[in-house]
């Protein structure tokens, strides 16, 4: 059956006066879902409903433990649903069902803990400025948010968003990616049935020239919190300018995985494996490049090419998949450019470097997971977020050579490192320019860790108590008492 959705406003679906989007399965080409192309009045419509809702005071002034009740209903609800959820993401982006299943979980995590933090939000007061003087710092809702979010991970990057946001007092609207807007509505729709009032969440779905600059630019919106690639987040920070819109960006990476001779190499196997294949390499943390000691550089790659031999591709619903579908056409032939510019540029392809066809996947965007040995700083797969299964392997003789090559990047977004020294874990995981290190492991998260980026990877900070403040404004009062 194919879903049709229009926009979430004000509670309710909105039918859209102008076209729909379609979206075709990107693992078979089947037709999925229509979504509304969104237009600016739609975006002006969901900004007023949002700004009304907010100031009503029906939600920013609500106790906050009131708040955290009706999140952890939504929860409830979300939880009996992760089945039908983890199914529409799976389809929707072609990733393999055991880890949509997973992402659904992980976000109802993020939003029972931004529940539990609602309780938190409290200030300071300053007793001892004089006798007859009080000072009190407390923390307001920003207001409304627009938040836009990409397809790799759509109900995961909207929910290190929307409950944060909302535990903080806010009223959002969302623009998901016109590929992946299924959760995003369906969510919606349980937030209201859970008690979130109504004009408190707004979707507005369509496409990003249209609908995402229509919403970043708005002046009714008070901060815009985006995830997406660096480009487009140059330009939402440029346009914020104007109207000094605080903005928060979760961008690209092009992060490294380093792995010293005195490592765990077994697991360190499995870490660099699931670093450049899970969701297919879409994936913005993806441990792209590998950094290995030269003593066990040969040895560690032949390893890995073996490793990747039982790694299955397939239909995002068959419980046995590893990795699925790219996203699109478009996005295929840019990665499958990649590894031809990685061939023409001098590096060696070891494993993969090819469309996969076989074994049903002929009507789908599967690309087989990829490594080129001899890659050197000058290439562009060096460089360049590829948003692939493509892994570039690079040699290291000393620890300064290694944290000189991971930090040669304008992103700074995440690295790995494996040792069984823990002084160089401690010693290297200082000197690595990224908004997150894992040690011993790849692709690690809990909710109380703030995630986000250095450099050009973005600003601001997601999840934990830092996830809920950025949705704060901090404001000082001082008083005078007559004593
Ligand atoms: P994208 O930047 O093309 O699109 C992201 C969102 O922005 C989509 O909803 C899109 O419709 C919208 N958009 C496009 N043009 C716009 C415009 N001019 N104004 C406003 N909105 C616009 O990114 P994508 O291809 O959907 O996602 C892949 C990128 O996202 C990668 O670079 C990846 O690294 C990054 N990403 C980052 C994180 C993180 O947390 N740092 C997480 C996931 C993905």
């Amino acid at each position: 059956m194919v879903r049709t959705y229009y926009h979430w406003i004000d509670g309710s679906q909105t039918e859209a006066a102008g076209d729909l989007i379609d979206r075709n399965g990107p693992a078979d080409g089947r037709l999925l879902a229509r979504y509304a192309a969104g237009t600016a009045a739609d975006v002006d419509r969901a900004v007023a409903t949002a700004r009304a809702a907010f100031e009503s005071g029906v939600w920013s002034n609500m106790p906050a433990s009131e708040r955290a009740g009706v999140l952890n209903a939504w929860a409830d609800l979300l939880a009996k649903d992760v089945e039908r959820l983890a199914v529409i993401e799976a389809e929707e982006v072609g990733k393999p069902i055991l880890q949509a299943r997973g992402e659904v979980n992980w976000s109802i995590e993020l939003l029972r803990y931004a529940a539990a933090l609602a309780w938190q939000l409290s200030g300071q007061a300053f007793t001892h400025l004089g006798p007859e003087k009080l000072g009190l710092v407390t923390r307001e809702p920003r207001g409304v948010i627009g938040m836009i979010v990409p397809w790799n991970f759509p109900i995961v990057t909207l929910f290190q968003k929307l409950p944060f946001a909302l535990a903080a007092g806010c009223a959002a609207v969302v623009k998901p990616s016109e590929l992946t807007s299924g959760t995003a509505l369906e969510t919606a729709k349980l937030a209201s049935a859970a008690g979130v009032p109504d004009g408190i969440i707004n979707i507005v779905t369509g496409t990003g020239p249209v609908v995402g600059e229509a919403l970043a630019t708005h002046a009714g919106v008070d901060m815009l919190s985006f995830t997406g690639s660096t480009a487009v987040g140059k330009r939402i920070a440029r346009n914020a300018a104007d109207g000094i819109k605080r903005v928060a960006l979760e961008l690209g990476g092009k992060s490294a995985n380093i792995v010293f001779a005195d490592a765990d190499l077994d697991k360190a196997i499995e870490g660099v494996i699931t670093g450049f294949i899970l969701n297919q390499g879409e994936e913005c943390c993806a441990g792209s490049r590998l950094l290995v000691e030269e003593s066990i550089a040969e040895s560690f790659t032949a390893r890995l090419v073996e490793r990747l031999k039982s790694v299955r591709l397939g239909l995002p619903l068959d419980e046995a998949s590893d990795i699925g579908a790219l996203i699109h056409e478009g996005h295929l032939e840019r990665v499958l450019g990649f590894i031809e510019t990685g061939r023409k540029e001098g590096a060696v392809c070891v494993a993969g470097g090819a469309r996969a066809t076989a074994g049903g996947l002929d009507k789908g965007f599967f690309v087989e997971p990829t490594i080129f040995a001899g890659v050197t700083p000058d290439m562009t797969i060096y460089r360049q977020e590829i948003f692939g299964p493509v892994l570039s392997v690079i040699p290291f003789r000393t620890v300064d050579e290694a944290v000189s090559i991971a930090n040669d990047t304008h992103y700074g977004l995440a690295n790995g490192l494996w040792t069984s020294n823990v002084d160089k874990a401690l010693g290297v995981s200082r000197r690595l320019r990224s908004g997150t290190v894992y040690v011993n492991t790849y692709l690690e998260t809990a909710p109380q860790m703030p995630f986000g980026g250095f450099k050009e990877s973005g600003y601001g900070r997601e999840n934990g108590l830092d996830g809920l403040h950025e949705y704060t404004e901090v404001k000082s009062t001082f008083m005078r008492l007559a004593v």
